[in-house]
């Protein structure tokens, strides 16, 4: 079984509520699941908006290809209303991005992988590096990675049962 990481965002609506929801629907399809502690992180690029909520979950027995992993990321969106205006970097309700399937590399119209903007951002980093700690990203472990990101403001809110209290 491969070892998916979906990274999960939210600055606009409840985006903590939003968020806990979209762990709810990613356990309900896929059984067993891990999630990383939640953060607060500033935005990277796009409009001025909100800060958002960050965290992220690993899928201990992800079934099926890459493609259905995404397409069950952007119904869990859709579901939390997420709109696209075609901004990019615009706020957004919930956004599930699927940082790692496996290992894969691929680069389709619809799909990257690894994402290609997992190593820049450490709002990735560091829940990931709590989820698979020993993974390599193009070549590099995600603590070196890391060591380019430190300017980025983030903040670690909850440790990794927030979605399971309130
Ligand atoms: P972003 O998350 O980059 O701010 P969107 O959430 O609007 O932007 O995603 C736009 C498109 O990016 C998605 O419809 C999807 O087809 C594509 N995409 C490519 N690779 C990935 C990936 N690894 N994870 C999520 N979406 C991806
Ligand atoms: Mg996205």
């Amino acid at each position: 079984m491969p070892d998916v990481v979906v990274g999960l965002g939210a600055n606009l609506g409840d985006p903590r509520q939003a968020l806990a929801g979209a762990v709810r629907e990613l356990q309900a399809r896929y059984g067993e699941i891990q999630v990383a502690s939640l953060y607060r992180s500033a935005p990277v690029g796009g409009p001025p908006q909100p800060p958002y909520l960050n965290s992220a979950v690993r899928l201990a027995a992800a079934r099926g290809e890459p493609l259905a992993v995404l397409d069950a990321c952007l119904a869990i969106e859709a579901a939390f209303g997420r709109t696209r205006s075609g901004v990019a970097h615009e706020p957004r309700t919930l956004d599930l991005d699927l940082w790692w399937f496996g290992g894969e590399e691929m680069e389709t119209p619809r799909l990257t992988l690894p994402h290609p903007r997992a190593h820049q951002r450490r709002f990735v980093l560091l829940p990931w590096r709590e989820l698979m700690p020993h993974v390599r990203l193009r070549g590099r472990s995600l603590d070196t990675w890391l060591d380019e990101v430190r300017g980025q403001p983030i903040c670690r809110l909850e440790g990794p049962q927030w979605p399971w209290t309130h």
